[in-house]
């Protein structure tokens, strides 16, 4: 593989600088100014875990910023990451009724991380009121948003709540999965520490369905919750996938967010497959890792990538090459990545969700000349420790559960996060895994 040549460490530094700098304490007042605190706040419905956000905001503007996180906290407990990570302007921001006067919308995430990080530098400890244990445990897998937002509200209602983590550092993929300039892994880590403040006990290195069974944790537990993420990275199926210099994008992400860049390998020509949000985070940490072409290949047009707009946005900007209508059919290489080799595509007739499918322009193949591949078709849902439990479904690589109550189809069981609903964002995993709380809670207590 040709690598990109090593930056200087303030050069890396300097690339993986954080997107959106925080707010002095005189600015976030002067932005909570603007808010209109709106009678019927299109924001609070925008947001999937529906914070109370002019009420938030009026606290940062009467110099309370501390009450001001209460009740950010009510509503969710990945707090931080959402304030960071959150693709506002399709959800709170993007519903602020200033977009309507043609005004910039209020920056909602920005004065969310003004009082979260107030509050945790701080010190002040635990604001939250939490009832005196009620006898009952719950066993939860994977210390993701969705375990530990359920594993916080239980904890609060009185319950010994045990997380079980198969890797030895938790916070699933807030902490190994989020592009470094929009969090770090200390942002994770934080929260993580909040909610083990409450009372949240975590196992690291203890897989379910190798390090203990699943049927050990139903006996140790009064009910579980499974919040285990989408494992892995979906394989290309096409020729070369195993030659040195390609990686799922998950993976290479995953050693970027230990922040060790010096001893990352990039290519100097970077090929990424996909174009998803997860897609345009590998290419844009690639280019910041000092590859110097990158070049994101997708099989349809722009018209119908998965990215938001946003993330397509920053990109542009960091100088990402798109090649729309393209699909790879063999990775070129005698050991190791020398090309991609692909067919220009145009789009059909619909399919079954709406999309028009790409279809192959005969006699348009050709090659492009590339070191490394990155893959980033979606993750895959890994649970084969599920599989063999009869009365939990799983359909089209997602466990089923009462949209409700967040419960599977053996009473004892509950499911949220990207496990359920296919791969969404932070934000609708803290969502899940309050409500599959509260949905454990009304199972354990008999309430209808
Ligand atoms: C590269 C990437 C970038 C992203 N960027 C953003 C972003 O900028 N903003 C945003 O809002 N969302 C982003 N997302 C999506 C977001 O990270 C996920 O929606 C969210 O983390 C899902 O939370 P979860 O708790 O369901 O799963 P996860 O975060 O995946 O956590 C699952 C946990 O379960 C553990 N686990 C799995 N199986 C077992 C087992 N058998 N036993 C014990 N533990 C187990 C895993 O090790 C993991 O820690 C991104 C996703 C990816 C892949």
């Amino acid at each position: 593989m040709n690598r990109a040549n090593k930056l200087t460490d303030e050069q890396y530094e300097n690339n993986f600088e954080e997107l959106t700098p925080p707010f002095t304490r005189n600015s976030a007042v002067s932005e909570a100014f603007r808010c209109l605190y709106c009678f019927d706040a299109p924001c609070i419905r925008a947001c999937p875990t529906h914070i109370d956000i002019p009420t938030f905001i009026k606290k940062i503007l009467t110099g309370n910023p501390l009450g001001s996180a209460k009740t950010i906290y009510e509503s969710n407990w990945l707090a931080l990451t959402c304030a960071k990570a959150c693709p506002v302007d399709d959800l709170c921001e993007g519903a602020c009724v200033l977009n309507e006067k043609g005004e910039k919308p209020i920056q909602i995430g920005r004065l969310q991380r003004y009082s979260v990080e107030y509050y945790l530098d701080s010190g002040k400890g635990n604001l939250f009121n939490k009832k005196s244990f009620n006898g009952k445990s719950v066993g939860i897998i994977g210390s993701g948003p969705a375990g530990l937002a359920c594993g916080a509200e239980l904890s609060l209602l009185g319950y010994k709540v045990e997380i079980y983590e198969s890797d030895k550092v938790p916070g699933g993929l807030n902490t190994w999965g989020i592009a470094p300039y929009k969090t770090r892994q200390y942002d994770s880590l934080r929260e993580v520490e909040l909610i083990k403040n409450l009372g949240v006990t975590i196992h690291t290195c203890v897989t379910i369905g190798q390090t203990i069974s699943f049927d050990e944790l139903l006996n140790r537990h009064d009910a579980i919750f499974i919040g285990i993420g989408l494992g892995e990275s979906e394989n290309l199926d096409i020729p070369g996938e195993n030659l040195k210099g390609v990686s799922g994008a998950v993976k290479l992400i995953k050693e970027i967010k230990k922040e060790k860049w010096s001893s990352i390998d990039i290519g100097r020509r970077v090929a990424v497959i996909g174009a998803g949000n997860t897609s345009i985070d590998a290419a844009t940490n690639a280019k910041r890792l000092g590859a110097e072409e990158v070049t994101i290949i997708y099989r349809r047009s722009e018209n119908e990538m998965p990215a938001n707009n946003f993330e397509y946005e920053l990109a542009k900007s960091d100088g990402i090459i798109f090649k729309f209508l393209t699909s790879p059919i063999e990775i070129i290489g005698n050991s190791s990545v020398e090309g991609l080799r692909c067919l220009k595509m145009e789009l059909g007739e619909k399919d079954e969700h709406g999309r028009r499918k790409p279809v192959p322009v005969p006699n348009s193949e050709f090659e492009i000349p590339v070191d490394m591949v990155i893959t980033a078709l979606g993750q895959k849902f890994n649970a084969e420790f599920l599989e063999l439990i009869p009365d939990i479904k799983i359909s089209n690589r997602k466990l089923l559960v009462d949209t409700d109550t967040y419960q599977t189809g053996n009473p004892k069981v509950f499911a949220g996060g990207d496990c359920i609903n296919g791969g969404k964002e932070v934000v609708n995993a803290a969502y899940d895994g309050k409500q599959a709380a509260h949905g454990i809670d009304r199972f354990l207590t008999n309430t209808p």
